[in-house]
């Protein structure tokens, strides 16, 4: 399925990019967002994108912009080493997995399709697999991660179904995992399948998500110029629980940020920004219509004002 950019137009009106503007896209995907900047005229768009496959797409964008493009494979956690400090005018995020991911039967993301357990962002630089986790994480880890990360009330006894199962043998392939969180949770009737919320929890705690964006957002902050704007999609509570509390940490609202792992930031506050979403801007109901993925979006952003 063709990978429609969510909350595009909202994204633009909002950071209202002109031909001087550089723009950091760190999450290119299907290049949705980089396209939509340059063809409004943005001066230039730097993409990453843990994803090596994106590579392709990043190419076809390059032969059209030529040097207003570039693209780097790397995690966003890592934008410190492509971009200089007080360099970028618009930093956008639009968190979780693309359409072209969840797709691809042996990346192992979706139940749609039957594929092995991985769910590695980037098969090359990372070892650890959803697999791995499954077969080998304690009960109460399990637990823990469909709890945290998927928000699902029946996370103990999904982790004890799948001990029981894994003492018989090895699971290995995303819809045996599928069958054994639908016998748990069993159907609702609704259009979200059962293991949702638990699929949703291994690809984060295999890819190291919340970490990953908490450290990319202080990054971010260093490298944004005075009335830069830093812009975050995010897609359920646990990604906008930290955007939204490091956000009001900037703001000067929250002394400590939250960190799901405990360690607490207490940098002084030097640098003023201002919300430009004193609510999160959610997608139109039309949008949510046409893109169901789009459904559970929230966009936040935040100004850094002139020193
Ligand atoms: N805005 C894009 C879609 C982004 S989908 C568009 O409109 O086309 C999310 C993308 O984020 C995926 O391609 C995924 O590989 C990437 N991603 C996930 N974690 C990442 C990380 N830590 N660093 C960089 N990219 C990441």
């Amino acid at each position: 399925m063709h990978h429609i950019p969510v909350l595009l137009k909202e994204i633009l009106a909002i950071s209202s990019p002109n031909n001087e503007s550089i723009v950091l896209d760190c999450t290119f995907g299907a290049g949705g967002y980089s396209k939509g900047f340059l063809e409004l005229g943005a001066k230039k768009v730097i993409a990453i994108d843990r994803d090596s496959s994106v590579s392709v797409i990043a190419s076809n964008i390059c032969s059209n912009f030529n040097d207003r493009f570039t693209f780097h494979n790397i995690s966003y956690s890592d934008i410190g080493s492509v971009v200089e400090r007080s360099s970028i005018d618009i930093i956008v995020y639009d968190l979780g997995v693309s359409s072209m991911q969840l797709d691809l039967p042996y990346r192992g993301f979706s139940f749609a399709n039957d594929g092995p357990l991985d769910m590695r962002m980037n098969p090359s630089e990372q070892t650890n697999t959803a697999k791995d986790i499954i077969n080998t994480a304690s009960e109460s880890d399990l637990a823990d991660i469909i709890f945290k990360y998927g928000d699902e009330r029946k996370s103990r006894a999904i982790a004890k179904k799948i001990c029981s199962v894994r003492s018989e043998g090895a699971i290995s392939t995303t819809l045996e995992l599928a069958s054994i969180v639908a016998s748990v949770v069993g159907y609702h009737g609704g259009k979200i399948h059962p293991a949702t919320k638990t699929f949703q929890a291994l690809r984060i705690a295999v890819n190291n998500e919340l970490e990953d964006l908490e450290k990319s957002l202080y990054i971010a902050k260093d490298i944004i110029k005075p009335s830069g704007i830093i812009a975050v999609v995010s897609f359920h509570s646990g990604e906008d629980v930290i955007v939204k509390n490091i956000f009001n940490k900037w703001l000067g609202k929250s002394q400590y940020a939250f960190n799901p792992f405990g360690n607490i930031h207490n940098q002084h506050q030097d640098i003023k920004f201002k919300l430009l979403t004193k609510k999160p801007i959610t997608p139109h109901q039309d949008e949510v219509r046409l893109n169901h993925r789009s459904r559970s979006a929230k966009l936040r952003v935040i100004q850094k004002l002139e020193n």
